[in-house]
């Protein structure tokens, strides 16, 4: 297979993955062309945010002659300005005077404990249990999907600055969700039979070398778990270090594996995070989306929409298309969340609903696969249908893609127009005094803590 002949970059993570962190920030920023007031700001913000990238994304992903304009330097890069001023300023002044690394870390604390670290209550709601005791690490939200997060899973090979579960990344031990009791979430699978569906995430699964990606997997082949049906692995690895397929010392060990579970007869799908058109240029991309699907392995894509990386319609085609050619399955276009710099990246949801519309009709029906824009709230996926003026009204027209309650699945409902609003936690309903998934009014009496959380939100 002439798969090693792809550039001297392309070795095995041991040898050829080379991360760099925050130490290296002050040198990449002034190859981006940055002043040193911007550069110390920068690394400013990286004492909150967390940082890291890797050689092939630096040298394949990046147009450096754009400098901070380019959309791939923004989607890895923290920005001076991703953070206020009044947070960011103290933390500065610190690292220019040299202050203790206790100090600046504390201050770093404060700023990030102001950020929303965990949204949507991931943390305490969807946390199962299994004989009484909690099952950290795994998140049952809808009956039929299951989210595992293992414990060697939870970095990645570069950080995405608009990450959403970037409180993982920042050594906040209390912050950190993650198992690696992988027994007890067989033996929870076991007695959930409604459960068809296992996605293991993080971070990034695929930070794993295959040995223990498989000690995940493979339990999950075994007797009494026939009702798994298919095992998704949502991965950026695709992107941001190709070569995991490739030449990586464990790649043949890797694909293996997707050909044992294929062999099991379950889908197993690589659910791949895609934020611009670029990502997929690099000919090894193609050489590793060929090597998986030739293990029978579905790669399906998802990323949001964020606002100066791929806030245009003409990149959510663009991408949508060559994936098709590639033979890739276009899944999911997200809102981006209310966590970290959401302010930064937010796009309003009356413009995406317009960049979606734009990209989802100008291509063929074999890419309108794809769903979205989509939020990830508490009572579930909520999709944003479009823009309609109905009895006088101008409202966004919504329906739950997913949601805790099944029975509110694909029913249409509506908010009033606002073009100002970004999450739905700035939305009101329209035509009825609640939405579908806030409580009832005689429930209003000790609400279980998600409906607490809405009317918190709400009132
Ligand atoms: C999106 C999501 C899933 C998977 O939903 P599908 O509709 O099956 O793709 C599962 N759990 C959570 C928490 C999710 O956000
Ligand atoms: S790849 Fe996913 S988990 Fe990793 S930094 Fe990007 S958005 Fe976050």
């Amino acid at each position: 297979m002439p798969l090693h002949d792809l550039g001297p970059e392309s070795s095995g993570q041991g040898r050829g993955f080379r991360a760099y962190s925050a130490k290296h920030l002050d040198e990449l920023t002034a190859r981006a062309g940055l002043d040193q007031a911007t550069r110390l700001a920068v690394r400013a913000v990286a004492t909150v945010l967390p940082f890291r990238t890797n050689d092939y994304v630096l040298e394949s992903l990046i147009d450096w002659s754009a400098g901070q304009a380019d959309p791939m330097y923004r989607l890895l890069f923290p920005q001076a300005d991703m953070l206020s001023a009044e947070d960011i300023g103290p933390i500065a002044a610190m690292l220019a005077r040299g202050a203790p690394d206790e100090e600046i870390k504390a201050a770093a604390r404060e700023v990030r404990m102001r950020l929303n670290p965990h949204p949507a209550g991931q943390l305490a709601l969807n946390v199962p249990e299994l004989d009484d005791e909690p099952l950290p690490g795994v998140q049952h939200k809808y009956p039929e999907t299951v989210l595992v997060f293992p414990k060697q899973g939870q970095t990645c090979h570069a950080y995405c600055t608009y990450c959403f579960r970037w409180a993982q990344f920042v050594g906040e031990p209390d912050l950190k969700m993650a198992t690696d009791d992988v027994a007890r979430v067989t033996c929870y699978l076991q007695a959930h039979p409604e459960v068809t569906s296992v996605l293991i995430t993080g971070g990034d699964p695929m930070i794993m070398s295959a040995g223990v990606l498989r000690r995940y997997v493979e339990p999950l082949l075994g007797p009494g778990l026939e009702h798994i049906e298919s095992i998704r692995i949502g991965t950026k690895s695709l992107a941001y270090w190709p070569h995991r397929f490739l030449t990586d010392p464990d790649a043949d060990d890797t694909l293996r594996l997707f050909d044992e579970v294929v062999a099991a007869g379950k889908s197993t799908a690589v659910m791949a995070h895609f934020t611009h058109p670029r990502e997929l240029e690099p000919p090894q991309v193609a050489a590793a989306i060929r090597r998986i699907r030739s293990t029978g392995a579905v790669i399906r894509t998802q990323a949001p929409l964020i606002r100066g990386i791929n806030d245009d319609a003409a990149a959510w085609s663009s991408m949508w298309r060559t994936q098709l050619r590639l033979g890739l399955v276009p899944y999911y276009m997200f809102v981006e969340r209310d966590t970290g710099p959401q302010g930064y990246f937010a796009v309003p949801l009356g413009r995406a609903v317009d960049i979606f519309r734009d990209a989802y009709s100008s291509v063929s029906g074999l890419c309108r696969t794809v769903r979205g824009p989509s939020m990830s709230t508490t009572p579930g996926k909520v999709c944003v249908d479009g823009v309609a003026e109905i009895a006088g009204q101008k409202v966004f027209a919504l329906h739950m893609i997913q949601a805790r309650d099944p029975s509110l699945v694909g029913r249409p409902f509506f908010a009033h127009y606002d073009p100002a609003a970004v999450w739905l936690s700035d939305l009101r309903p329209a035509f009825a005094d609640r939405f579908p998934f806030e409580p009832e009014p005689e429930r209003l009496i000790g609400p279980v803590p998600w409906e607490a959380e809405l009317l918190a939100r709400a009132s």
